[in-house]
């Protein structure tokens, strides 16, 4: 372990010491106060910490310490995927010529990096079974806002100008209702089963003429997959309505079944959690979209597509929704997916899933001993707990997911799903070994057993953090973003 406390040198400022050297001004000093309004111009130095070069070095090494990341430690954030990025995918994404293009280049330039785009695009048609793929939105939220928008669209092309509603199911992931919302489309909630899957006969009450689309987040938000995908998707095809596969969390299912055959429409995928790209920070990203036959003219444009041996940018889409990202969507993570799809094989990604599964599996069957399960049956990439077992002892679910920190582990989801009570979402990812899976179990174990017989030592972790329990309403809302003088 690293040392914690080490103090941050930015409070240490020391008047006078400098960190930097310039050279020589070799132009002439503006007269700022010609160029700035008066109210903008400074009548004082600003007030910043004067320390060395090394000490800044210092610094920001101790401070990145204090993160935590996959590289890391181990990161079972639910619905996250913090999988291992193979730093394979960082070398290719170094390549100067992949780096170094400019997006204004004119296409016959960029020719190998639009052969790469159009390629990466055929493997997860293939990967979807769908018929065509933008490359375009830069999150997973934004490829279902993209999705919808194309949705939308095509039923006003047809004139079905009443279809406003797009059907959420209350295990879905939260991005879903807001897309919908930002899609200018309402949402209506369908309830989930005593099986956290989708009532039918909800669903068969809430579809109708008003449905633009079901958006089924899959596996559920409870890791749970949707068994009735068929009669769903029947159901809201007779009704006229589309079908929105969110499939963010693929590798559940990757090389196994696709969103395609199962009969939606649309998919989205989130290149930065399955296909690796490095997402801790909160991105870039990359949410490419996949749709069906019928609503490849809405698809933005321009569309990467190949005439005879040259890789062209098409726009002469009449009925697109236009441009959803400047340029050509997140490239660097589009060359980081495009890798780890090429390095694995087709083989490789059905391990992928089988991993995904086997981990969160294991992991669920030891820990249910100790905490509650909600829903007790397999699960495909993530799991859901509940700590009501715990909160009896006056150890809420917050309390333990501090408690993890001591551990030197990043905490799972919390609350969400929010229909299950004081809940723990756990991802293991496919990329973590046996050892690491049961060192983390044995320490939820010893968890649940300080909340029987210690519970306050759960209760006011962390205890090894440099920063203990943070308030953190207000941290979030008046954040101390500025050097404060010490
Ligand atoms: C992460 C996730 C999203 C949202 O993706 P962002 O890239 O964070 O916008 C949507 N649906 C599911 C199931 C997810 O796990």
């Amino acid at each position: 372990m690293h040392n914690q406390d080490q103090a941050l040198i930015f409070e240490s400022s020391t008047p006078g010491r400098i960190g930097y050297s310039l050279p020589e001004m070799d132009v002439p000093e503006l007269d700022l106060s010609s160029l700035l309004p008066e109210g903008y111009l400074r009548s004082e130095e600003p007030e910043l910490p004067e320390v060395s070069e090394l000490d800044i070095m210092r610094h920001y090494t101790a401070l990145s310490r204090r993160n935590h990341g996959v590289d890391s430690g181990f990161y079972p954030l639910g619905s996250c995927t913090m999988k291992y990025n193979p730093k394979i995918n960082e070398n290719v994404a170094r390549f100067n010529g992949f780096a170094h293009v400019h997006p204004l280049q004119d296409e016959s330039s960029v020719q190998g990096a639009l052969e790469l785009l159009y390629d990466l695009q055929q493997h997860l048609i293939e990967i979807t079974g769908m018929d065509e793929v933008t490359l375009q939105p830069a999150a997973g939220a934004h490829g279902e806002w993209t999705g919808l928008m194309m949705i939308r669209a095509y039923h006003e092309a047809n004139g079905d100008l009443k279809r406003t509603k797009v059907i959420v199911p209350d295990s879905a992931h939260g991005t879903n209702p807001a897309s919908a919302t930002v899609a200018g489309l309402e949402t209506i909630t369908v309830k989930s089963n005593e099986f956290g899957l989708v009532d039918l006969d909800d669903l068969k009450r809430v579809v109708g003429e008003d449905t633009a689309a079901l958006m089924l987040t899959n596996p559920n938000t409870l890791g749970l997959f949707e068994e009735n995908i068929v009669e769903m998707a029947e159901i809201v095809h007779a009704a006229g309505g589309k079908l929105y596969y969110d499939g963010a969390n693929l590798n559940a299912v990757l090389s196994k079944a696709r969103p395609g055959d199962m009969g939606f429409d649309v998919v989205h995928l989130n290149l930065h959690k399955t296909f690796t790209g490095p997402h801790g920070g909160g991105g870039p990203g990359s949410g490419p979209v996949g749709v069906k036959a019928d609503l490849i003219p809405y698809l933005p444009k321009p569309v990467i597509t190949k005439r005879g041996e040259e890789f062209v940018f098409d726009y002469d889409r009449p009925q697109s929704i236009g441009r959803v990202k400047p340029y050509y969507g997140n490239f660097g993570i589009n060359v980081r997916a495009y890798t780890y799809i090429r390095s694995m094989g087709p083989d490789g990604l059905k391990a992928v899933t089988e991993y995904a599964v086997l981990n969160a599996n294991y992991m669920m069957r030891r820990l249910a001993e100790y905490y509650d399960l909600p829903f007790d049956k397999h699960c495909k990439h993530e799991f859901v707990l509940s700590g009501r077992r715990q909160k009896k002892l006056g150890v809420r679910t917050l309390d333990i997911a501090k408690r993890l920190l001591d551990f030197g582990y990043h905490p799972p989801t919390i609350y969400f799903p929010l229909n299950v009570e004081e809940c723990i979402m756990i991802e293991p990812t496919e990329t973590e070994s046996k050892e690491t899976l049961d060192s983390f179990i044995d320490i939820m174990i010893q968890i649940a057993k300080e909340a029987e017989e210690n519970p306050e030592i759960v209760q006011e972790a962390p205890h090894t953090t440099v920063v203990g329990r943070m308030d953190e309403a207000t941290a979030a809302r008046k954040p101390i973003l500025k050097y404060q003088k010490a």
